[in-house]
């Protein structure tokens, strides 16, 4: 994964971009979402911002072990 679509700067380097977080499985309990976090190997989702760039925050879904991007969207779900 070098590159990521950014919903208004279009596919930039990923250098311009800041990994937030992993967020947990959907349906997890608060408990297993704060203390049973696995890596997931077959897909994450995840918060990344656009800090050199519109600053805006994005939720990634992706494949941590191929780097394939499967889905950008903003944080939100408004559109640009
Ligand atoms: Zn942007």
């Amino acid at each position: 994964m070098n590159w990521l679509a950014c919903p208004f700067c279009g596919s930039r380097e990923l250098e311009e971009f800041v990994f937030r977080k992993t967020l947990p499985e959907a349906g997890a309990s608060e408990y297993a979402a704060v203390y049973e976090r696995a890596n997931r190997i077959d897909g994450s989702l995840e918060h990344w911002q656009h800090v050199h760039g519109c600053r805006a925050w994005l939720q990634v879904r992706r494949n941590p072990s191929t780097g394939e991007v499967r889905d950008v969207d903003l944080l939100g779900g408004a559109d640009p």
